[in-house]
C-alpha cells in the first residue's frame, strides 16, 4: 500500500523522508505543495528532482476523501458529503460571513456518545477518521473555495477558510491522536497557518482528553453543556454519568491555565420544555460562576423522529436575558444552511453502524 502523505504532519513527513534517505527540506517542499498549493500529483511538484518525484510516485499518494456531492444553500452555506468507504459518508460545512469563513469539520463516522437530541448520535458509530480524512476536508474546502467568489462578499480570497470548528459529525476528543495531528497541520505556517484561537474543538466533555488537549494543542475549546444539573444532563448527554458537572467545570478551569486570556464557550441547545426554563438559566449562572466563559445558545434543529421540539422565541429571549443580566456574554447561533440540512446537529452523512444501537432502536420501534 502506498503511504498517504496527507496522514502526516510536518514532523511525521520529515521522519518518513529521512527513512527514504531524503533531506528534511524536501519534506517541507512537498508539504507546501500539498497544503499551500493544493497539488496532489507529484509530477506537478516542479522544484523537486525528477528522481525523487518518481520515487514518490511509486511509494506514496496524496489522497483526500472523494466528494460524493457538494451542495450550496440559498444563503451561501456549502456542504460536502465525502465518501469514506463501504456505505460510510461524512459531512463538512462551510459558512461564509462578512469577516470570516468558517469550516465545520467531522472527526468520526457517526458518534458513540448517544446524546439524545443529536442526529449523528442517533445513527450509531462506525469508526474514527484518519488524519488524512480530517485534514482532507480542510484541503478540499480550502482549495476549491480559493478559486470562487465568497457568496457573501463576492470577493475571491486565497485564504477562504479563516476558522475551523470541530463541530461536524463525531466527538473529536474520542479520536484524540488523529485530531491533534490534524489540528497541528491547521496551525502550521507551512500549511494553513491558522491561529490557535481560530480553531475550535467542541466536546461533550471527555474530561481526561480535555486535560491532554490543553497540554498538546490548546486551541479554543467549546463545551457542549446543554443542561445545568446532573439529573438532566445524565438524560440528554449520557457521558455525563461518567464525567459529571463538577468534574467538567474543574476541567474547564484547568484548560484555561494552558490557554491564557481565553474563555470556554459553553454550547447550549435549547429543547422546548426540557432545558429552556428560567430556572435552568439561573442554575447555569451558579454552575459556571468560576469559569471564564461565553454562552452560545443554539435553538434545537429538528430532524425526523427526534422526539424534541424547537424552543419558542419567547423562551429563548427570556433565557438569554437572564444570562445577560448576570453579566454573561451570550450569542445565539443563527441557523444557516438549513435548506440543505447543513445546520448544527443535522449532519447525517452515512453511517454503517457497528455499535448495535441502530438495530436495537429498530427493534424497539417495531415492538
Ligand atoms: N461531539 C461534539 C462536536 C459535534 S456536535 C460535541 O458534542 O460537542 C456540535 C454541536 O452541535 C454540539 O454542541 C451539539 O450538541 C450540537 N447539536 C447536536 N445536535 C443538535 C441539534 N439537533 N440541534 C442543534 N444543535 C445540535
Ligand atoms: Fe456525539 Fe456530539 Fe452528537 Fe453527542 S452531540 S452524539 S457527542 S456528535
Amino acid at each position: 500500500m502506498p503511504q498517504n502523505l496527507l496522514d502526516f504532519d510536518l514532523d511525521g513527513l520529515t521522519a518518513w523522508f529521512t527513512e527514504l534517505g531524503e533531506k528534511p527540506f524536501r519534506a517541507r517542499q512537498v508539504f507546501h505543495w500539498m497544503h499551500q498549493s493544493g497539488v496532489a500529483d507529484f509530477a506537478q511538484m516542479t522544484d523537486i528532482a525528477k528522481s525523487l518525484r518518481e520515487k514518490l510516485q511509486q511509494q506514496a499518494v496524496v489522497h483526500a476523501p472523494a466528494i460524493s456531492y457538494a451542495h450550496t444553500s440559498a444563503d451561501g452555506t456549502r456542504k460536502w458529503l465525502f465518501d469514506v468507504g463501504v456505505a460510510n459518508g461524512i459531512e463538512t460545512v462551510f459558512i461564509p460571513e462578512e469577516d470570516r469563513g468558517t469550516l465545520c469539520v467531522s472527526s468520526q463516522v457517526g458518534c458513540a456518545l448517544e446524546c439524545t437530541f443529536c442526529s449523528t448520535g442517533r445513527q450509531g458509530f462506525n469508526r474514527n477518521l484518519t488524519v488524512a480524512e480530517i485534514i482532507g476536508q480542510v484541503w478540499v474546502a480550502h482549495h476549491s473555495l480559493k478559486t470562487e467568489p465568497n457568496r457573501t462578499t463576492g470577493e475571491i480570497s486565497d485564504r477562504p477558510v479563516t476558522n475551523v470548528v470541530m463541530m461536524g459529525m463525531g466527538e473529536p476528543l474520542a479520536n484524540f491522536e488523529n485530531v491533534v495531528t490534524a489540528l497541528g497541520i491547521m496551525l502550521d505556517d507551512h500549511a494553513y497557518g491558522l491561529s490557535r484561537r481560530r480553531v475550535t474543538v467542541s466536546t461533550s466533555g471527555l474530561v481526561p482528553a480535555m486535560d491532554r488537549l490543553a497540554e498538546r494543542c490548546p486551541v479554543a475549546l467549546a463545551v457542549s453543556l446543554h443542561a445545568p444539573n446532573d439529573a438532566l444532563r445524565d438524560q440528554i448527554v449520557p457521558i455525563n454519568k461518567k464525567y459529571p458537572l463538577r468534574e467538567l467545570m474543574a476541567a474547564c478551569r484547568r484548560y484555561l491555565v494552558h490557554a491564557p486570556r481565553d474563555f470556554i464557550t459553553f454550547e447550549y441547545v435549547l429543547l422546548a420544555g426540557v432545558n429552556d426554563q428560567p430556572e435552568h438559566a439561573r442554575q447555569l449562572i451558579e454552575l459556571t460562576r468560576d469559569v471564564p466563559c461565553k454562552f452560545n445558545l443554539i435553538p434545537f434543529n429538528p430532524f425526523p423522529d427526534s422526539g424534541y421540539e424547537k424552543p419558542r422565541a419567547e423562551s429563548m429571549r427570556v433565557f438569554r436575558q437572564i444570562l445577560q443580566d448576570a453579566g454573561l456574554v451570550v450569542t445565539t447561533r443563527k441557523t444557516r444552511g438549513d435548506d440543505i440540512d447543513a445546520a448544527c446537529g443535522q449532519l447525517a452523512g452515512k453511517v454503517a453502524d457497528k455499535s448495535g444501537r441502530v438495530m436495537k432502536r429498530m427493534h424497539k420501534e417495531a415492538a
